[in-house]
């Protein structure tokens, strides 16, 4: 109550320290506090810079495959930005994407994501791969924007792509905030046709009976869950709660995080269903996903 006094700034501020616990790596939680705003405001990021990189065509994506358990083929890519600035390098989502979002660039940028993501699916497609689902990440303002849907409906039209082959990606917290305007969204982009699973899930405390309102395809059970599994009986208890939950909810499931064979073999021998994490495949530039996939089609 102290940092927020409405709903959409509580989990835009839940929103700016998640970034930044993601950015401290394993394990972490991060308090809000404003002078994490600030200094996430004062690392990196000027906004003028930001705002010249969309410019200056610094921004990029990678591709990190998503698997089958059974097979191991691909069956999904997830879209992840990164910023290649001209003096620092490479730098990851979770030192820009707040600041954006906290600046309103996360729109030209969010569509930026969008229209790059579409385009080169549909040059995968072109190239003979067919059957893979690409999915990007939303924040809370472009989720709440009313230009969303009309932008992804003329994307997907310009690359002659259909709605199914898309799949969006929003945070158990963000899919879990009681506005109405949330839940019509998500309603809105199910009734288009596109796919939505829910991020970082377990992380916040679900209402299991809003759970089962909400019109999702899949639960990303979260990588804080998976690193655990050797640790004890907590992650392997939560874990087949959610593939369970799933399960009987009619979600797909998906784990995310998966560095080792250990956690893999747990995984599917529960009964999840998908897999994503370093064990198969990092994130990479579209040419390495091409490689890839043309050497998996002709070994
Ligand atoms: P996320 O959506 O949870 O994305 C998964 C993150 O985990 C990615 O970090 C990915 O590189 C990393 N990862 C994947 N497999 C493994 C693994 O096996 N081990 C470990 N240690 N890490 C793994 P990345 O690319 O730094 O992205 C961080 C966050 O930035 C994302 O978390 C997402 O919340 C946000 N983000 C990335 N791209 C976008 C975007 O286009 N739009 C928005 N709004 N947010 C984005
Ligand atoms: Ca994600
Ligand atoms: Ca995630």
């Amino acid at each position: 109550p102290t940092d927020a006094q409405s709903e959409e700034d509580l989990i835009k501020k839940a929103d700016i320290a998640m970034y930044r616990a993601k950015e401290l790596g394993r394990n972490g939680h991060v308090n809000y506090s404003e002078t994490l705003e600030s200094d996430s405001g004062n690392k990196v990021l000027l906004t003028n810079e930001l705002y010249e990189a969309i410019e200056r065509d610094e921004l990029l994506l990678h591709y990190q495959p998503q698997v089958l358990s059974e097979t191991t083929g691909i069956i999904g890519l997830e879209a992840l930005i990164r910023w290649q600035h001209p003096e620092k390098g490479m730098i990851p989502p979770g030192q820009f994407i707040s600041h954006a979002e906290q600046s309103d660039l996360i729109h030209p940028i969010g569509n930026w994501v969008i229209d790059t993501a579409c385009r080169d699916l549909r040059a995968l497609i072109d190239a003979g791969h067919r059957g893979i689902r690409m999915a990007i990440n939303l924040s809370l303002k472009q989720f709440l924007a009313d230009a969303l849907l009309p932008h992804i409906r003329s994307t997907l039209e310009r690359y002659d792509l259909r709605p199914e082959m898309l799949e969006f990606e929003i945070t158990e917290s963000i899919a879990m905030g009681q506005q109405q305007p949330i839940i019509e969204t998500i309603a809105e982009l199910r009734k288009f046709g596109v796919s939505l699973s829910i991020d970082d899930f377990g992380t916040q405390y679900s209402s299991l009976s809003r759970l089962s309102q909400l019109p999702f395809d899949r639960i990303k059970i979260d990588r804080q869950f998976v690193m655990d599994l050797e640790q004890g009986d907590t992650s392997s208890a939560i874990i087949g709660f959610i593939i369970e939950l799933s399960k009987n909810m009619g979600y797909s499931v998906i784990a995310e995080g998966v560095e080792t064979k250990e956690q893999f073999d747990y995984l599917r021998n529960r009964g999840c269903g998908e897999i994503q994490g370093f064990y198969f495949h990092k994130p990479m530039p579209f040419g390495d996903l091409l490689e890839i996939l043309v050497h998996r089609q002709n070994p």
